[in-house]
């Protein structure tokens, strides 16, 4: 009987695969769109008061609104914040059989390199080799530094002209999201529940999802379309904290310091010397953890340091928060003048911590990107995500890949396969879900 059952499953397979190789095109192709979004300079910046940080990003914004409504988006609007919301309605019998799938991506680019007159270059049917961007010959996509070229022979690869960014971060996520509404929209016999859609601004300087609303979002679960490489799923961030340490000396006139002054330099230079170096960014990658120095000032009265800690798990990042506190001990003991005092503040948890509870979530997204022809893999993110921030509010929120490479840089790219996959991928994770409600 199971094996009956079994063959019958496989064939419903072959037929919803033979059904997906016959849809009906989106009105206009992913690459289209992508190529039409990046043009749009949405570069946010940092330490400004008001969300979004950048007027120039709800050109954007409005922009997709329009789209949204033309592709029959319901309940389309923009915050006063300038965040992206619609609805793209069910159309099961019964909808509320199918939990509400949210679809999240970040209109704005990083503020670290030029995203404005972004001129994307094609590299047609890419051959392997390294590629030389043409506005800029120093700035060179190399083989040897990206071994994923490799899996892009036949390709079309979309780079920027090397004066800017390309900003596929994440203008193809929201490419992808829009041309998934749009073949939704072609293809009525896909069959899905409600799909609900956010744009975000300044997720790159971590201003906008705080304006997030996601009770009026109304999904259940989410995804952010924000990752690289074709496949690649996460359901992990850092566990962070940051710890200030100040070192209180006294200053005095030096020419009269005799016996009076205490110089907190020497302190802070000797906690620094303490750190063992095996446990710094520099020197951890995977699923290591790391404590990071990372700024500070000295005075002879006072001197500071404030230090970023980074682990997985909770209780590696407990260790670290221990040995920075032993390593205080053993200076405070070397200079007993010295006043020493440690204060950690928690930043965010790893939002695994919750997701490990919706394993939906993940397996999910791993059945839609087999459907789609890929090899799903789980990478944790060496950092943190707007969707992890979402998913300790109430919304848990993996992310997914977008094809994209290079992020932050003027050598990010993308390719036209990494587009229609990541496309495909979507498409197939809304009747997963469908599937699931029978
Ligand atoms: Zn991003």
């Amino acid at each position: 009987m199971k094996s009956v059952f079994a063959s019958l499953l496989c064939l419903l397979a072959l037929l919803s695969a033979h059904a997906q190789t016959s849809l009906k095109p989106p009105t206009e192709p992913v690459l289209d769109r992508f190529l039409r979004y990046v043009k749009i300079d949405t570069q946010s910046q940092e330490d400004q008061t008001t969300v979004p940080s950048t007027r120039k990003q709800l050109t954007l914004a409005n922009l997709l609104a329009k789209e949204l409504t033309a592709l029959g988006a319901e309940n389309v609007r923009v915050s006063e914040f300038g965040i992206v919301y619609a609805m793209i309605p069910g159309n099961l019998a019964d909808n509320s059989k199918v939990p509400v799938i949210g679809f999240i991506s970040h209109m704005d680019t990083s503020p670290a390199v030029s995203g404005a007159n972004v001129t994307a270059v094609i590299h047609k049917n890419y051959q392997g080799g390294d590629i030389v961007l043409p506005k800029d010959p120093t700035q060179i996509i190399s083989v040897a530094k990206n071994p994923i070229l490799k899996e892009r022979i036949g390709d079309d690869i979309i780079t920027a002209d090397g004066t800017t960014l390309l900003g596929s971060d994440d203008k193809a996520g929201i490419s992808e999201i829009m041309t998934m509404i749009d073949t939704l929209r072609q293809n009525p016999q896909i069959k899905h529940g409600t799909i609900a859609i956010a744009f975000t601004p300044d997720e790159e300087v971590g201003g906008g999802i705080e304006k997030f609303d996601v009770k009026g979002f109304g999904a259940k679960l989410a995804y952010t379309v924000d990752g690289g490489t074709l496949g690649e799923i996460s359901n992990e961030t850092w566990s962070a904290r940051t710890a200030t340490i100040t070192f209180q000396g006294k200053n005095t006139h030096p020419g009269t310091a005799k016996g009076i002054m205490i110089n907190s330099l020497f302190a802070i230079a000797d906690y620094l010397d303490r750190m063992p170096r095996d446990n710094q960014p520099e020197t951890t990658d995977g699923r290591v953890g790391f404590v990071h120095p990372y700024a500070g000032t000295i005075e002879v009265e006072a001197s500071t340091l404030k230090v970023l800690l980074r682990n997985f798990d909770l209780a590696g990042l407990e260790a670290q928060e221990k040995l920075l506190r032993d390593l205080v001990a053993q200076t405070q003991a070397k200079y007993p003048d010295v006043k020493i005092s440690i204060n950690v503040q928690e930043n965010y948890k790893n939002m695994k911590e919750v997701l490990k509870d919706y394993p939906e979530l993940t397996d999910n997204a791993f059945e839609a990107t087999k459907r789609a022809g890929l090899k799903p893999t789980l990478k944790p993110i060496r950092g943190g995500t707007d969707g992890a921030r979402l998913t300790f509010q109430g919304l848990p929120t993996p992310n997914l890949f977008t094809g994209g490479e290079n992020f932050h840089g003027k050598l990010e790219f993308n390719s036209q396969r990494g587009l229609e996959k990541s496309t495909e991928m979507l498409i197939h994770l809304v009747q997963v879900y469908a599937e699931k409600a029978k």
